[in-house]
């Protein structure tokens, strides 16, 4: 099983995938855990290349395509063969990802995204994607000054990161949108709910 955490930082996904683990752990099953972009050795260096503040020119295109060759590795280094052994994959942020903050909320289409995304994960996408939605007030002052080059275009652009977001969640099979808003327990009874139908039919 294949589930994806998503939403602006600071909606609180690394914290529900931890205790989201934490649950899956205790209850028994293998899991394995890893954010995209990273979690490999080519993902890491992308991921510093793409996220940590610098003055570094990317154009959108290139940019695009340099998410896309993290995810790439990471579902043939880390999602394909965790899922062949057995393993419930949590992971940090996908594809959606991409076609949120590239394309919706961003200068790409996001179709053309989805499209080279599917390439790039050779079609792989989650049985469940959790979309963490809080006001973007909310967001900010969690995370405080920790703005990564993604977070810190401005609260326009992440605005249009929130509105993304919703919009594909409606047309995306396996969305569940959970409200983010109150204290870590309540959002993780949520988590579960949306978890706990698919590990039946597991
Ligand atoms: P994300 O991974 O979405 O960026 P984090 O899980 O890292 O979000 O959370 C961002 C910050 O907000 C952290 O300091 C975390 O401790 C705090 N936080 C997470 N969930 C909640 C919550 N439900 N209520 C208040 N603070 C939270």
């Amino acid at each position: 099983m294949f589930v994806v955490f998503e939403g602006v930082d600071g909606a609180g996904k690394s914290t529900q995938l931890l205790r989201c683990q934490q649950w899956l752990v205790e209850l028994g099953y293998p899991v394995t855990v890893c954010r995209d972009p990273g979690s490999t050795s080519l993902g890491d260096r992308l991921r510093s290349v793409l996220l940590d503040r610098s003055e570094l020119q990317i154009d959108n295109i290139a940019e695009m395509f340099l998410f896309m060759a993290a995810r790439a590795q990471l579902v043939s280094e880390v999602i394909r063969p965790a899922l062949a052994t057995g393993n419930v994959v949590l992971c940090d942020r996908f594809l959606l990802s991409t076609v949120v903050y590239q394309g919706r909320a961003g200068a790409m289409d996001p179709q053309d995204v989805w499209r080279i995304g599917a390439s790039a994960t050779g079609g792989l996408s989650p049985d469940v994607t959790l979309i963490f939605d809080v006001p973007l007030q909310v967001a900010l002052t969690r995370i405080g000054d920790r703005l990564d080059r993604m977070e810190s275009r401005g609260e326009e652009f992440l605005a249009a990161v929130q509105r993304g977001f919703l919009a594909e969640s409606a047309m995306l099979s396996g969305a569940r949108v959970i409200d983010a808003t109150g204290d870590a327990a309540e959002i993780h009874e949520q988590v579960r709910a949306a978890i706990m139908p698919l590990l039946a039919i597991r």
